[in-house]
């Protein structure tokens, strides 16, 4: 049976970066399921599918073969068969993801997809829904978060570094609307699952982090 750790939590916790180490010194595989909805998001827009039009999005998005691929440990993401990394991580791309992510047909294609790697492969995987609903049988869960005002100060340092402008008051706003609707939808809320642990990075640093999950997975695997 595959190894499974399931990562959960808002926007901008320090996810990604944590997993991703995980997972390179475990040498299992990272699953960003964040980019494969940017995926999603990315073809409404590029199809100019209203965001308010959940007909037209569900009609779409049988349109939208998504599927991962892995190029030197590096996790690329194919949407009808294009690699599509380059335009996932932009603020527009995540807030419309978080509108297409509710819609139930949207997630069902996903989850499918998110189920099957795991099964196949030891994995650390982070979303908002992963240990409540796509494993709810993984060996170790973790609720990774941050206070509002640090994960905002987190993305404006990343804007920085790509010599964009930001304006922590806006981002702030639009990390706190994104958590509101991803807490507060019918299908799937992002919320701490039971056994999950509780990991807040608003004081501590990515390694730190990294170091407490490492630890964790080592008493579970044994
Ligand atoms: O994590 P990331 O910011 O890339 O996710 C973008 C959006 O995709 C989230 O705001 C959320 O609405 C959605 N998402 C989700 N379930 C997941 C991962 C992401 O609904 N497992």
């Amino acid at each position: 049976m595959s190894f499974n750790v399931a990562i959960d939590g808002p926007a901008g916790a320090g996810k990604s970066t944590v997993a991703r180490a995980v997972a390179r010194q475990l040498e299992m595989i990272y699953v960003d399921t964040g980019a494969m909805y940017r995926a999603m998001a990315l073809y409404m827009l590029r199809e100019k599918v209203a965001l308010e039009d959940v007909e037209g999005i569900v009609e779409k998005c049988q349109h939208a073969d998504i599927s991962i691929r892995y190029e030197n440990g590096a996790q690329v993401v194919l949407l009808n068969g294009e690699n599509v990394n380059p335009f996932l991580r932009t603020e527009e791309v995540g807030n419309a993801a978080s509108v297409v992510s509710p819609i139930a047909e949207v997630r069902e294609k996903m989850k499918r997809l998110q189920k099957e790697l795991a099964a196949k492969n030891d994995c650390v995987m982070d979303g908002r829904d992963i240990g409540t609903c796509v494993l709810p049988k993984a060996q170790l869960k973790i609720y990774l978060t941050a206070s509002s005002q640090v994960r905002a100060e987190r993305r404006y340092l990343e804007l920085a570094a790509k010599g964009e402008q930001g304006d922590i008051a806006k981002i702030r706003a639009d990390i706190e609307e994104r958590d509101y609707r991803d807490m507060h939808r019918e299908n799937s809320p992002l919320t701490q699952a039971e056994d999950a642990i509780f990991l807040d990075t608003s004081h501590i640093t990515a390694e730190e982090a990294v170091e407490a999950i490492l630890k964790l997975c080592r008493e579970r695997r044994g």
